[in-house]
This record gives structure tokens, C-alpha cells and sequence, in this order.
């Protein structure tokens, strides 16, 4: 595989482990982050600090976003369009929900692609989250360099933009009501005179069991709420699925539960600690 110059713009939890992956692949990566001392603990080996996003992009390959939200994205929209070659590809990795993906790429240009991710924080420093892409095919190949330095795994799921920010939703959907039932049955079997850690412990390696489960219920029975993903990331997340849902009818009913608990844990002020401790809204949490 040929060694790409690839911008990732966004050194946050997410952007900063997939600067190191890209990195750790052989690409020359340039960083820009707004708080700039995220951007500058990436530099050393590979990985440069630019002042600007338009010195991030001017030379590269491809970029990356990896930004809060759309407005993020947009934010920074006019400086990478007024700088990126007319070659690159730019690979925009932010969850923006489908809506958001159609808005941004109305102002990226043809060598865009919807590539949001699924992992976290610890995939992402191992090169080793799944991507979801969209996009015309010629650009996805073009982009396969840099797939492969993040991801294990690449799910295309067809040629227009929007449709694997879709997807995401569908997948950020199921983790964050996993991760509320996790908490609630941790919080039940306790309620109800039963060792909490036995729950996790019962649905070990069955046919119920699964591996977020056991790892955000380990953290709700240690208390441990280093972010991986924020409550507010997850509660941004859910309201794009509710937006979503309502532009094609679907009812909201559970996805207005599941956003109650992640609003409510963020309004206690559990905002910017791991969606983890949405355990706390829950009784003895
Ligand atoms: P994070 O650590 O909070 O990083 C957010 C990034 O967005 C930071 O670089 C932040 O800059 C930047 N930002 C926010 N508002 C901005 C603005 N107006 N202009 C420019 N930059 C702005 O969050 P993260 O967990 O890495 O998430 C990044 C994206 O990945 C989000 O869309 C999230 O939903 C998605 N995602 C997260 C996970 C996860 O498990 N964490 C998994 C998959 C996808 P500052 O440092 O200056 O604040």
C-alpha cells in the first residue's frame, strides 16, 4: 500500500487515536485541532501540528473530520474546500446523522464520502474501529488507504451520502439501549435485594451476553466513568436518531426513554464522563 499525506482535522477521544492509527500505518499525517494542546501531544513520529485547517489540508491526500457535530463540520467546511487539492478525497468520519452527512457534502465537493464510525476510544487507538461508508465507488477506493489504517472492517453501504450516517444511527440506536438496560437491570437485581455483579454474571457467554455490555456494566459496578464516549456525544447522538425518525414517521417512543436517562445523567452533571454513567439516573447509581 502506497503512503498517503492524510489531515485529520478534530484530535478529540476519537480523531486523536486514528491520527496515531493512521500514523502507525506508514501515512504522513498533518493534525489541527481548535484547543491546539490536543493536537500538539500527537506530534513525533509521522504525525505533524498545523496552525490552521487550511495548512493541515493544503498537501494532502486525504482528509479526515473527526468534529463534534455539523455545525463543527461546517465550521471548518470553507477552509478545507479552499485548500484541499482537487484530487484528495475528504472522509468525513464525525457522527452528523444522514441530514447532516447531505448538508456538509453540499458544500465539500465531489470527492466526498459519509464514513462514519463505529468503536471507541480504545479501537480507535488500535486501528481498529468499523467503517461505515457511502459514497460514489471510485472515491470509497480511493479512500481504502485510509479505511485500512483505521478500521478492522469496512461496511459500504451504497453509493449516496447519507446512507451510512443511516446505518450509524441504527447502530448508535442499539448501544444506547444497551447501555441504559445494562444500568437498569444492574440497578434492578440491586433494588431488589440481589448482588448487582450477579446480572453480569448470568448472562455471561450465553446467547444474551454481549461483550458492551459486560464492559459498560464492569464500569457502572466500579464507578468508573472515564470517557470513552460522553454522555453529551450519546445524547447528541440519540437526538439526530429522534430528528431522523420523525422526517420518516417512525415512532420515538423508546428513543425518547433512552434520550430521558442520557439527559438527565447529563443535567446532574455527568455531561462529559463516559455514557456509563447513565447507571446514576437509575436508583442507588
Ligand atoms: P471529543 O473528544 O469531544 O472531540 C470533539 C472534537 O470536536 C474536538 O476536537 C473538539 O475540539 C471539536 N469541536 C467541537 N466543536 C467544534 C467547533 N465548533 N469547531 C471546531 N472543532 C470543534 O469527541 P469524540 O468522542 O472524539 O467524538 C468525535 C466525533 O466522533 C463525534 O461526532 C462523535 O459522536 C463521534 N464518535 C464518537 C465515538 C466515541 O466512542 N467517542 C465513537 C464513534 C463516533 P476541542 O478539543 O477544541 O473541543
Amino acid at each position: 500500500m502506497a503512503a498517503m499525506r492524510a489531515a485529520v482535522i478534530g484530535t478529540g477521544i476519537m480523531g486523536a487515536g486514528m491520527a496515531r492509527s493512521l500514523a502507525d500505518a506508514g501515512h504522513d499525517v498533518v493534525v489541527w485541532n481548535r484547543s491546539a494542546d490536543k493536537a500538539a501531544a500527537l506530534a513525533g513520529d509521522r504525525i505533524t501540528v498545523a496552525e490552521s485547517v487550511s495548512a493541515a489540508v493544503a498537501e494532502c491526500d486525504a482528509v479526515v473530520t473527526m468534529l463534534f457535530d455539523t455545525d463543527a463540520v461546517l465550521a471548518v467546511a470553507g477552509e478545507i474546500t479552499g485548500a484541499l487539492r482537487p484530487e484528495a478525497v475528504w472522509v468525513q468520519a464525525s457522527t452528523v446523522g444522514p441530514d447532516g452527512a447531505r448538508r456538509i457534502a453540499q458544500v465539500a465537493g465531489p470527492r466526498f464520502l459519509d464514513a462514519p464510525v463505529l468503536g471507541t476510544r480504545k479501537p480507535a487507538e488500535d486501528g481498529a474501529l468499523v467503517v461505515l461508508v457511502s459514497g460514489p465507488s471510485d472515491i470509497v477506493q480511493a479512500a481504502a488507504p485510509v479505511f485500512e489504517a483505521i478500521g478492522s472492517r469496512t461496511v459500504v453501504t451504497g453509493p449516496e451520502i447519507g446512507q451510512a450516517s443511516a446505518l450509524k444511527l441504527a447502530c448508535n440506536a442499539w448501544i444506547g439501549l444497551l447501555t441504559v438496560g445494562t444500568a437498569q437491570s444492574l440497578a434492578l437485581a440491586e433494588t431488589l435485594g440481589v448482588d448487582s455483579a450477579l446480572f453480569l454474571e448470568a448472562i455471561k457467554g450465553g446467547p444474551i451476553d454481549s461483550g458492551y455490555a459486560q464492559a459498560k456494566g464492569a464500569a457502572m459496578l466500579a464507578r468508573d466513568y472515564t470517557t470513552s464516549f460522553a454522555v453529551d456525544g450519546v445524547r447528541k447522538d440519540v437526538q439526530l436518531m429522534i430528528d431522523a425518525a420523525n422526517g420518516a414517521g417512525f415512532p420515538v417512543q423508546v428513543l425518547s426513554a433512552v434520550l430521558e436517562q442520557f439527559a438527565r445523567a447529563s443535567e446532574d452533571g455527568h455531561g462529559a464522563e463516559d455514557m456509563a454513567s447513565v447507571r446514576t439516573v437509575f436508583p442507588g447509581g
